[in-house]
């Protein structure tokens, strides 16, 4: 699986990385950065919590 971050969209809430640290970081400012690029299946539960709580839409996810 494969994950994307419009960093367009996001405005920095820290929902992502507050619900899946294991996934997102964030940067000096505040906004999100992916820490994966691919997800392995261990990740893909905590992926899909993290995109999920976002309130604008920034993050996908799409099968290989
Ligand atoms: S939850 Fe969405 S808007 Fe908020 S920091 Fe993460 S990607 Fe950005």
């Amino acid at each position: 699986m494969r994950i994307h971050l419009d960093r367009s969209r996001c405005s920095g809430h820290g929902r992502c990385f507050s619900l899946a640290p294991e996934v997102f970081d964030y940067d000096d400012e505040g906004f999100s950065v992916l820490k994966h690029e691919t997800i392995t299946p261990e990740l893909e539960a905590a992926a899909q919590l993290g995109a999920g709580g976002c309130p604008e839409q920034a993050i996908t996810l799409e099968d290989d």
